[in-house]
């Protein structure tokens, strides 16, 4: 179709548009064909909570401010600050019936974007799978398209497929994919984790069978809100499927990275909610042995946001004097007693080091002990010696400072308890914090949601107590 019909080249100002850009109008419209076309070849999954999943069966369909547009943004559908930026007539999709081929066309003053980047006002570009649709700034994102029929219908085995659409991929950890989910009935979103079953049952590979089976069983025993919660679980020949609550706001990694460092004061309100999450493990006698920030979940973009531990891949359930000897982790946040195989045994003191290189980190932007060499890197881990640079840690607070220091200490039975930092000066001092942690729960339970198999509520309301 040329772009000249559904674009006219003197309208210099999209909002401007005459109303035959509108689909009532449209020339190119005709109406006998619009009312052919039975079945939905494509579906538009919201990301925005008050718009509704749109099932695209006509040849062309519209999204703008105008109310002849088949999705009419308004106040009540959309960010009313975000409505100026969006045009009467936004963009169009156009599906061709010949070559299944679908088009986005951007008709905008402040663009469309696909997967954030713009496609140009007057410009058309093919939709694909899982693309996401962003209107007036390439973060204001609206829908995810999906085809009809020709989606990754195999990707999810039966049990889940029919629950729930499989979607773009969120990332990658050492177990395994992670993708996102929408429940068919009411859209929410989801996260799947695919861990691919291994060959062997050597115990050497990260995802053997008995890690995996290790991973679902501890993941179902627990239910705090500062933990990642598993709705189901389902598995095939070839792999197992977890299905999570959605983390919107990416990793802690991500965080720290985008923003180079954290404030004091957000480092504080997500160390306290860490904190709890594993102090809740601790006491049910598990050991994370893979805390990192890749593992420390956050459920918004907001700098102010709830955090959820996940990932227990690396984790092992102990009781009373059971103790671990396996040695794994991810290198930098190792604690000594794990490189050192003159330590027999170590036991949940393993989370107090790590969670002290996540503080160091998250306050200085930089890592206690790093190195290219991995040999070398463990013998700075082995000595415990680190620095402060003076310059990043300069406007840091003392307190911060000491429990840094006491959590980095080489001899487990000397590294400070869980308890002490619950009750440390840099915590206690500063009574909002508690406040705010619990108003970031509350914030995001939602009494909608339904147990999960275990019949624990998959939004837990426990208190931070
Ligand atoms: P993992 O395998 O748990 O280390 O996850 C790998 C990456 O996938 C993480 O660093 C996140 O970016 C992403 N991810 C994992 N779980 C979720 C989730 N529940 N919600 C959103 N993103 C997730």
């Amino acid at each position: 179709m040329a772009l000249a019909e559904i674009f006219h080249p003197n309208n210099s100002d999209a909002e401007e548009l005459a109303d035959t850009q509108t689909p009532s109008t449209c020339t190119f419209l005709d109406s006998q064909e619009i009312q052919t076309p039975k079945q939905a070849w494509g579906k538009l999954y919201p990301t925005i909570i008050r718009l509704k999943t749109v099932d695209l069966i006509e040849r062309q369909f519209f999204l703008g401010r105008s109310k002849e547009c088949d999705v009419s943004l308004t106040s009540d559908n959309f960010n009313p600050n975000c409505l100026k930026t969006i045009s009467k007539t936004h963009f169009l999709i156009t599906h061709d019936e010949n070559d299944e081929t679908v088009y986005i066309t951007d008709l905008s003053k402040n663009g469309t974007f696909i997967n954030e980047t713009q496609i140009g006002r007057g410009k058309k570009t093919i939709l694909q799978n899982d693309d996401e649709i962003a209107v007036g700034g390439k973060k204001v994102k609206v829908y995810i398209y999906k085809p009809v029929g020709k989606s990754e219908d195999t990707y999810l085995p039966t049990e889940l497929r029919r629950e729930y659409e499989v979607s773009k991929k969120l990332g990658e950890g050492g177990c395994g994919e992670v993708r996102l989910l929408f429940r068919k009935n009411d859209c929410k979103e989801f996260a799947v984790k695919r861990i691919l079953k291994s060959k062997t049952e050597s115990g050497k590979s990260l995802n053997s069978l008995t890690r995996i089976h290790n991973e679902i069983a501890i993941l179902k025993t627990v239910s705090h809100p500062n933990i990642l919660s598993t709705i189901k679980t389902a598995e095939t020949d070839e792999a197992v499927f977890m299905v999570l609550e959605y983390m919107n706001g990416g990793s802690l990694q991500e965080r720290i990275r985008f923003s180079e460092k954290l404030p004091e004061r957000i480092a504080k309100l997500i160390f306290y909610q860490i904190l709890i999450g594993v102090q809740y493990l601790h006491l049910r006698g598990i050991t994370h042995r893979d805390l990192k920030p890749e593992n420390i979940l956050l459920k918004t973009d907001n700098e102010e946001t709830l955090v959820k531990i996940a990932d227990f891949g690396l984790s092992k359930l102990i009781v009373n004097s059971t103790v671990m000897t396996t040695t794994c982790g991810t290198p930098n946040f190792l604690a000594p007693e794990i490189i050192d195989n003159r330590y027999q045994k170590y036991t949940q003191e393993v989370d107090i080091w790590s969670l002290g290189v996540i503080l160091f980190y998250m306050l200085s932007g930089q890592l206690p002990f790093q190195s290219d060499s991995l040999h070398y890197l463990f013998r700075l881990i082995l000595s415990g010696e680190y620095s402060m640079d003076e310059t990043l840690w300069c406007l840091i607070s003392n307190d911060a400072k000491d429990l840094v220091k006491h959590m980095l200490v080489v001899d487990p039975e000397k590294r400070i308890k869980i308890s002490d930092i619950l009750s440390h000066p840099w915590i206690t001092n500063d009574s909002s914090i508690k406040r705010n942690a619990e108003d970031l729960i509350n914030l995001h339970v939602d009494k909608d949601d339904p147990p999960n198999e275990d019949g624990l509520p998959e939004a837990k309301r426990a208190r931070l107590d």
